[in-house]
């Protein structure tokens, strides 16, 4: 389009050039003073006068055509527009009509084709992608080694993000009072030294087995992150009771799965998004995003990794 408009440009200049050079000639033949006009110069002037109109012609014509291309470049750009934003209505209301139980317990997960659109990411995602609560750390994303969250203490043991600690006791204290006893947080912050710590003693009690060393380091690897690569190291992830997967057994998981996203905790490891958070199902797992950001999750069906491909996206 750029281009194009450079073409019109240097055309309405060579115009307005040969415009000046015919009129410039009349000029010079008045300045002859020529006290009257001979048959030759009638030709000459009927010449410069038909020249004159054909270069209006041309001129005319260049615009008209510029014209006809600037409509149809603001035609195609409106018309694709309009198509990409009824596409994206249309798959928000497909999304939204999933439960969050059918999206954690069916195969049925979203196609992430769907969502890849070629949106250019607008200030609002900007901003959410900014959030402290939404720091992706997995597998690929280690998180700053500088970052120290601000942490405050649930009890004697345990630590949580300050920010986000009472989202968490409170959500505790919901779970008692609807009769869900059964419902502590066993393994909330943990410093990267002492993910460290944890990783270099599962490797002695798997060496202590008779594993070797490749293997004891790979056993250990595969249940625990590597220190800045786990959610852990962000004071954001809870993991629950025995931290088995025999809490989806119990009552506080269904409970969890309706509400905790009012308390703005999403179930970060998920059955069927095992392939995008190249993390084993985690029922105990919950990882604190703030309400707003878990709400939309759930109504999307999407997990974080794809929350955040999606904020990318739109
Ligand atoms: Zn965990």
């Amino acid at each position: 389009m750029v281009e194009k408009k450079e073409t019109k440009q240097q055309g309405n200049e060579e115009n307005k050039k040969v415009k000046s050079h015919s009129y410039s000639k009349e000029n010079n033949k008045k300045a002859e003073g020529s006290h009257s006009y001979s048959k030759e110069d009638n030709k000459k002037q009927e010449g410069s006068h038909s020249k004159e109109s054909s270069n209006k012609k041309i001129f005319i014509y260049r615009i008209v055509v510029s014209i006809i291309m600037i409509v149809s470049i603001i035609l195609v750009y409106v018309l694709n527009n309009l198509g990409n934003s009824k596409e994206v209505g249309a798959m928000t209301n497909n999304i939204s009509n999933e439960t969050f139980e059918n999206a954690i317990l069916s195969t049925n997960s979203v196609d992430n084709n769907t969502i890849s659109t070629q949106h250019v990411t607008s200030e609002e995602s900007l901003r959410k992608l900014n959030d402290w609560r939404l720091i992706l750390v997995n597998y690929e994303n280690t998180m700053a080694e500088d970052y120290v969250p601000p942490l405050a203490n649930i009890d004697s043991a345990r630590q949580f993000d300050a920010r986000a600690i009472d989202s968490l006791t409170q959500m505790i204290l919901d779970m008692k009072a609807v009769g869900i006893k059964n419902i502590w947080a066993q393994s909330t912050y943990r410093s990267p030294e002492k993910q460290k710590h944890l990783i270099d003693e599962s490797i002695q009690e798997y060496l202590a087995d008779g594993k070797t060393e490749e293997e004891a380091r790979a056993l250990t690897l595969n249940g625990i992150e590597e220190p800045y690569k786990s959610e852990h190291n962000l004071g954001l992830a809870v993991d629950f009771n025995n931290v088995d997967n025999a809490f989806e057994k119990e009552p506080a998981f269904p409970w969890l799965v309706e509400n905790a996203a009012n308390y703005g905790f999403i179930l970060r490891y998920p059955k069927d998004k095992e392939n995008i958070t190249q993390i084993k199902y985690e029922p105990w797992h919950w990882r604190y995003v703030g309400p707003e950001y878990a709400k939309e999750m759930k109504n999307l069906g999407l997990c974080l990794e794809e929350y955040i491909e999606y904020l990318k996206n739109n």
